[in-house]
């Protein structure tokens, strides 16, 4: 089943590799198959940008696996969490990518600095409140974190990005990653201004009339 998205998954978490943006057997992805209930998501424990699309799970909402080999990515809660809340995502990129997870350790939200980050992310990307890998606690604080957004960092672990579609997730979280590297070297001049709050204001208008169509 679904040929065409798992060869997409594979296709993404070798951008990803390549992009510098995950590594080794971190980081896993889904895409949700509405119609049908279904989501296809990566395995456990794989060098993931060695993966082919026969190693991608078919699964129900439930976390019952219906096609392929071997157990879920240990993250399965974080992704169906997401898509019971939010019916307007249909891919989740979670990746232990450089900057955002530093910030991720630092607990510390990456302000409104970019036009492209609240156009494409909402607004300020909040970190989601610490909770063990793989627990459900995680998924309900990266739940939280991500409303009226399209990405969340999780306390000292890394990102997670969604879209409509897997090029929108991937798209979020290249735009995270890139605003994660800048901030952290505006900080490092010492200064870091936000973007003026009525331009944010206006720019989440935008946003939000797009999130959910
Ligand atoms: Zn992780």
């Amino acid at each position: 089943m679904y040929e065409e998205v798992k060869s997409e998954v594979v296709e993404v978490l070798k951008t990803l590799e390549e992009k510098g943006l995950n590594y080794g057997r971190s980081g896993n992805v889904s895409v949700r198959i509405p119609s049908k209930g279904h989501v296809v998501i990566t395995p456990s424990g794989f060098v993931k940008s060695a993966l082919s699309p026969k190693d991608v799970l078919v699964i129900d909402m439930e976390g019952n696996v219906i096609e392929g080999e071997g157990l879920p990515t240990i993250e399965i809660q974080l992704h169906l969490r997401i898509y019971e809340e939010y019916e307007y995502f249909n891919a989740v990129i979670h990746a232990h990518t450089i900057y955002s997870s530093a910030l991720a350790v630092a607990r510390e939200s990456i302000p409104p600095i970019i036009d492209e980050m609240v156009l494409y992310i909402g607004g300020e990307v909040r970190v989601a409140d610490y909770a063990p890998f793989g627990s459900k606690e995680l998924a309900e604080n990266a739940v939280k974190a991500l409303r009226d957004r399209r990405a969340t960092l999780l306390a000292n672990h890394g990102v997670v990005a969604c879209g409509r579609d897997l090029w929108e997730a991937l798209e979020v979280l290249e735009v995270v990653e890139r605003v994660a590297h800048i901030y952290t070297l505006s900080k490092a001049l010492g200064r870091a201004f936000s973007i003026p709050s009525e331009v944010v204001e206006f720019q989440k208008t935008v946003f939000l009339s797009k999130l959910k169509h």
